[in-house]
């Protein structure tokens, strides 16, 4: 009997880790620095349940930032980050809070009820019933940063919505779209917030970051910084245009970096990549010109990629936050369930979270259109991602360039489909600008971030949709 009840416990807890590992993100930290170093103290990203760590860091260093100056960022007090995240802090952060001595009186649970232990050394700040962090008050603010300011919390909430990768000699900054004042370009230029966010990055930049490798540009190809940055900035050029439509942007770009997937290791070699990348460039624009043919338009893709696409896209749907990673084995079975119907794609779509309804799977394959605001906000969000590397490498589960593209390229079919399920959740059968921003949030806050996104499965999907051509398929697809 005993035995019987050991066994059970053990396939008990087993399954609720792979379910746990299937169906949820893992959002302990909200993100310190994306980097490899294997020596330090401080948890700073996690990716395949590995924990990685980075050195002391010396707020001394002057750190050379590159900034993306097209974006602007201030924060406007949504309080979203504060409700949907999980703060993992590290042993420093907890020993500071737990000294801060904060009490019932101050509106809190003392001592160690502030933290929810993670499993061995690791804890996260504790949520109130409505999901919100412990230490945000009912007007919407922190209550850390009102008694001992804003140097006092916890890195994660400092840096947020920023996201800091090695970039050679410099740090290359990105942020989290996931954040809607970042999605609707709001606030300060970044330009302008260059001593600050100097500050921020001498916080979480660790030492020794220019002794980091370069991502490789495809499998088995690796160049140096210098190079590298040059499949960047010829990148960063095709998105920018103002003249073409995202859609053909994005077409030219995986038609060139297909071209470099095939060529020769030789062909990479210092100092050839600006030839070649200007060949590969013009060969794109030669073989995509201006127009989309309507034929191209209305090609559906293969039922089969569809599903993949379901799949893929019902990743980005989801909502993970601490009161859905609490709700148990219903909460699993119910997201089991939900996963079983988008693979299906007949019925009706399940609302994943409360801004959805539930939908008939056909109605979002209608053509919708996309408001031309939009441009704006997707050469934006693809050029900052691109230009702060925020698709590879560290940033993106050690993925090699032309592969983290494919995959970025792929956030706009799967935003537009969650834009079209926000319309029609509306009874609305065009999308307004405000959906697809919205829905910019909700897919921006798993990429590169949720562990599942980084797994064998989800690149095997995104390398067949590669090779079968359908990338380009589905962007045409849901841009109609
Ligand atoms: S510690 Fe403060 S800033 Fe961080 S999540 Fe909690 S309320 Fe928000």
């Amino acid at each position: 009997m005993a035995y019987y009840t050991k066994t059970m416990a053990f396939f008990t807890i087993k399954w609720r880790k792979i379910l746990d590992r299937l169906f949820y993100g893992d959002y302990y930290c909200r993100y310190i620095w994306h980097g490899g170093h294997k020596k330090g103290l401080e948890i700073s990203y996690r990716s395949k349940g590995k924990s990685m760590t980075v050195p002391t860091v010396n707020a001394a260093l002057a750190i050379s930032l590159k900034l993306p100056t097209i974006q602007n960022w201030s924060c406007h007090h949504c309080t979203n980050c504060c409700r949907h995240h999980a703060i993992e802090v590290t042993a420093e952060e907890r020993r500071r809070i737990l000294s801060q001595r904060w009490t019932v009186k101050d509106g809190l649970p003392t001592g160690e009820a502030v933290f929810v232990r993670q499993g061995g050394e690791r804890y996260r700040l504790a949520h109130q019933t409505d999901g919100a962090c412990v230490f945000l008050d009912e007007r919407g603010l922190c209550r850390i940063h009102a008694k001992y300011g804003e140097a006092a919390k916890p890195r994660a909430c400092r840096v947020y919505p920023y996201a800091f990768h090695p970039a050679g000699k410099k740090v290359a900054v990105s942020l989290r779209f996931s954040c809607p004042s970042v999605a609707a370009n709001r606030g300060l230029s970044l330009g302008r917030q260059r001593d600050e966010i100097q500050r921020l990055a001498r916080v979480v930049v660790p030492d020794g970051h220019e002794r980091m490798p370069a991502p490789a540009v495809s499998k088995g190809k690796r160049v140096d910084w210098l190079d590298f940055m040059r499949f960047i900035t010829a990148l960063d050029e095709t998105l920018t245009p103002a003249n073409a439509p995202i859609t053909l942007k994005l077409q030219r770009a995986l038609y060139w970096l297909n071209l470099v997937e095939k060529s020769p290791t030789d062909g990479l070699a210092v100092n050839r990549p600006g030839d070649m990348l200007d060949f590969m460039r013009q060969a794109a624009c030669h073989c995509l010109p201006e127009e989309t043919p309507p034929s191209l338009s209305e090609e559906v893709p293969a039922a089969m990629m569809k599903k993949m696409f379901r799949q893929l896209t019902a990743q980005y749907a989801r909502k993970d936050t601490v009161a859905d990673l609490s709700s148990g084995w219903s909460g699993r079975w119910k997201l089991l369930r939900a996963a079983m119907r988008f693979t299906r794609g007949t019925g009706l779509v399940p609302a994943l979270q409360t801004v959805f309804r539930e939908v008939p799977f056909e109605s979002l394959e209608q053509p919708f259109g996309v408001p031309e605001e939009c441009e704006d906000l997707w050469t934006r969000y693809f050029r900052v991602k691109v230009q702060g590397l925020h698709f590879c490498g560290p940033a993106f589960y050690g993925w090699p360039l032309v592969e983290g593209f494919r995959s970025l390229a792929l956030v706009f079919p799967a935003t537009m489909w969650i834009a079209r399920w926000l319309a029609v959740s509306q009874n609305r059968t065009k999308l307004s600008a405000e959906d697809v921003s919205q829905a910019l949030t909700i897919s921006d806050r798993h990429h590169g971030y949720s562990p599942i996104f980084g797994s064998f499965g989800f690149r095997g999907r995104v390398q067949t949709l590669s090779r079968m051509g359908e990338i380009p398929k589905l962007i045409r697809w849901y841009a109609r």
